[in-house]
Formats: structure tokens, C-alpha cells, sequence
């Protein structure tokens, strides 16, 4: 999950659709009545035992100790592979976009045939881990507090399975271990190796665990999911004055202000039932208390979930801002950089996936709206059919928060509807 995440829904969002939906002790009912807990944990106990959950979890710490940044993952990766390498499955190096690691169905006939690929974020976020954890951050200033070193360690748990059941697995399984999910598309790069087409990949999954929904929950939704974003960088060029004589500039904070109000009013205008987001969060303007500012800069996010409304967006903002440069002579310019498409689960896929895990004793919960986090897995959906999950952790710090914990016990039950997933292809 990626850019700004939190600060745009957060827990009390989740508190209030939780509760639109259908009100939290209904909520209790509707869990326990799928599965609850105990009963999950009966399924894994007996499938691979307490063993074999220590060693997940010591995975997720010793990822958890090693935090990197971007493309920058030498030690997340030596450690992967170190685990990978002795299992005997393939491994293909993609450069700076990360890695596979393949594993070919033992069982031969109909699984051979088809390859379902899971996919795993590696980097961290820049921000210092609090003094606390025993396996704290070893790298000043990096932190996985995005729950991404869980990611790995289900990941590798998926890994070790496959390897100790050979014959189980009712597909080749392709592992895909992803850098730059945070900063700019990971995603995007790993596609245009080629490596899904090559390896044959019928489906793709992804899981993000997230605090905030019910423990061992997996949250989702068909259709639009995860927003599509972009940031945009608004410049206007004005002319500076003596403020006793503004008239005689063209005031680039006045008309700074203006846009960011018209385009409050451009976002207000849709539809409730549309999804969409417009918001600034940086303005500079200005270098004196008495001089007309002759430049302003102001950064902002634009989320939505189709092309119609980005369009919408693009269209109004041209027109406010040649509206603008008319009314004060100040000019008017933007950037937008390539955001992430919105995450777009296929409802068929989803259906399927929704029937396999509850048949399979997992909680599943269904999301009435989409949220405007954005993720770039939604790159793979553009490759293959693929289905983007959320993995409840309960209550607890957001995700890019410096509190950030993630309850270990929750790892299982992400490995554990994997194996489901993989099994379930038979
Ligand atoms: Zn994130
Ligand atoms: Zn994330």
C-alpha cells in the first residue's frame, strides 16, 4: 500500500462502514459464525503445526530487522533467497524489480498445466522505528511499517509448504517478490519482463495485511477496490508589487488560493456515489510580508477509480485555472506525475476466490464502498486476471505509522489461504 495511506480512511472510517454495513456486534455473529477463530487454528495445527508458525514468524523478524528502501534491498533479498534457494525451486533475477521463484506441481497432469503467481511487496518506508522492539530496525531511519516483512514471511511460509508437501499443490505455483512497491511501481517493472506470459500465469494474488479489520479477516471487494492516484504539482506564475501597490502586480498566492478553493468545489460537484478524492497538502508562496507573491507551488492527490473521472478532474482544472488567469493576470500551470492505476478485482475471479476460502473456513467480508489507498498491484491486473485482498490484523496503529505492530498470529492464516488457493486450483 502505498502514498499516504491511512491519513485518507484510517480506523475510524472502517469503525463507521463496519458499522453502516452491518453494526459491530452483527459483525461478531457474522465471524463467528464463518469459522471464528478456534476453529481456524484447529485447521492449521493440524496441517502444519506450532513449529512450523515459529519459523514463519522468525522469517517476519528477521525481515523485520533488515528494512530497505526502494530498489534497494540487498540484505531483504540475500535473506530470501538464503531461504528459497535450498527449497529447489526456480529462481529468476529480474534486476533491480526483484525476483521469482517458481515451483513446478509434483503432481504432473491437469496442475502442471496451469500457474498461479503470488506476489509479495520487499521495501520498507523511511521513517525511524521507536525504541521497543526486540527485533527492532537495524537500519536508522527505514522501517517496515507497512506490514511488507509480513508479506515476505507469508510468502516464504507458502514457500516452505510447497516444498515439504510435494504433490499437494494443484498448480505450479510462481512466487514474485517485488521492490519499489512504495515510492514508484515495482509493479509495473516486474510486468514488463514479461514473467507472468512466460511462466504461463493464469491468476495472480495479493495480500496486504491491514490493521483496522477484524483479526484473520480477509477483506475485499469486486470491482473497484484500491484508487488509482496521482500527484499533482500546480505552479502559478505571477508578478511581484509593493503590497501598497498590488494592483500593479498579478498575485500568485491570491490565485493559489482561488484554485485550491474551485477545485474543492470541482470535487464536491459529482455525485455522492462516486469515488474520488482531491486534496492539497503543500502550498508555498511567497518570500515577504509586503511583496505581491509572484510564484506559488502547491503538490496535491487525485484518486479515483475510472477513467471518466480523471478525466472529469483533468477538464475542470483546466478551465478553473484559465478562468483564474483571466481574473488576475497570474498564469497557470500543472504537473502530474504517473500514478498507480485503481486496483479492479474481476468479480468472477473474486466470486470464485470468495467460495474456495470460505469453503475453506476462512471469515470473509465483503467491502460496500472502495477505499482511496492506492497499491500498485493493480499493474499485475492488466497482465492477468488478479485478485487483491486486505488480511485483517485487528486493532492497532495504522500502517506507515511509527507504532505500527503487526499480531504474528495472523501470519498463519495468510499462508494458510494461499495453500487453500493453491490446492483449490486442483
Ligand atoms: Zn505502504
Ligand atoms: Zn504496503
Amino acid at each position: 500500500m502505498s502514498l499516504g495511506a491511512g491519513s485518507v480512511s484510517g480506523q475510524s472510517e472502517w469503525a463507521k462502514r463496519v458499522g453502516s454495513v452491518s453494526g459491530q456486534s452483527e459483525w461478531a455473529k457474522r465471524a463467528g459464525s464463518v469459522s471464528g477463530q478456534s476453529e481456524w487454528a484447529k485447521r492449521v495445527g493440524s496441517v502444519s503445526g506450532k513449529s512450523f508458525e515459529n519459523k514463519v514468524i522468525g522469517f517476519r523478524r528477521a525481515l523485520h530487522r533488515v528494512p530497505e528502501l526502494d530498489f534497494e534491498l540487498p540484505r531483504t533479498r540475500a535473506f530470501l533467497l538464503s531461504v528459497l534457494e535450498p527449497l529447489g525451486c526456480e529462481i529468476r533475477d529480474l534486476g533491480k524489480a526483484g525476483f521469482t521463484a517458481y515451483f513446478a506441481a509434483a503432481s504432473g497432469g491437469a496442475a502442471a498445466k496451469k500457474t498461479i503467481a503470488f506476489r509479495s511487496d520487499m521495501d520498507a518506508i523511511p521513517i525511524r522505528e521507536p525504541a521497543g522492539c526486540a527485533f527492532r530496525s537495524e537500519h536508522e531511519g527505514a522501517m517496515h511499517a507497512c506490514g511488507h516483512d509480513g508479506h515476505m514471511g507469508m510468502l516464504l511460509g507458502l514457500a516452505a509448504w510447497i516444498a515439504g508437501h510435494p504433490g499437494e499443490a494443484g498448480a505450479n505455483a510462481l512466487l514474485v517478490f517485488q521492490a519499489a512497491e512504495e515510492t514508484t511501481g515495482g509493479a509495473k517493472l516486474i510486468c514488463d519482463t514479461g514473467v507472468l506470459r512466460d511462466y504461463g500465469v493464469s491468476r495472480i494474488y495479493g495480500i496486504h495485511l491491514w490493521p483496522g479489520y477484524p483479526e484473520n479477516t480477509v477483506v475485499c471487494r469486486p470491482g473497484a477496490f484500491m484508487a488509482g492516484t496521482f500527484v499533482i504539482n500546480v505552479i502559478a506564475e505571477g508578478r511581484a508589487a509593493h503590497i501598497a501597490e498590488y494592483q500593479k502586480g498579478a498575485d500568485a498566492l491570491e490565485a493559489g488560493c482561488l484554485f485550491v478553493l474551485r477545485a474543492y468545489e470541482l470535487e464536491k460537484a459529482l455525485p455522492a456515489s462516486v469515488f474520488r478524492l482531491i486534496r492539497f497538502g503543500e502550498f508555498q508562496s511567497g518570500s515577504a510580508s509586503n511583496i505581491v507573491a509572484d510564484r506559488a507551488r502547491i503538490t496535491g492527490a487525485i484518486r479515483a477509480y475510472d477513467d471518466e473521472t480523471f478525466d472529469y478532474f483533468k477538464t475542470g482544472l483546466e478551465k478553473i485555472m484559465r478562468g483564474i488567469e483571466t481574473e488576475t493576470g497570474v498564469k497557470l500551470r500543472y504537473e502530474k506525475s504517473e500514478g498507480y492505476p485503481a486496483v479492479v478485482n474481476p468479480p468472477a475471479l473474486y466470486e470464485e476466490t470468495r467460495k474456495t476460502l470460505a469453503g475453506a473456513g476462512f471469515s470473509w467480508f465483503e467491502l460496500k464502498s472502495p477505499i482511496l489507498q492506492a497499491e500498485d498491484f493493480s499493474y499485475y491486473q492488466r497482465e492477468a486476471p488478479g485478485l487483491f485482498m486486505h488480511l485483517g490484523t485487528g486493532e492497532g496503529a495504522r500502517l506507515h505509522s511509527p507504532e505500527y505492530t503487526l499480531d504474528e498470529s495472523v501470519l498463519m492464516t495468510g499462508v494458510g489461504l494461499m495453500r487453500a488457493l493453491l490446492i483449490g486450483g486442483k
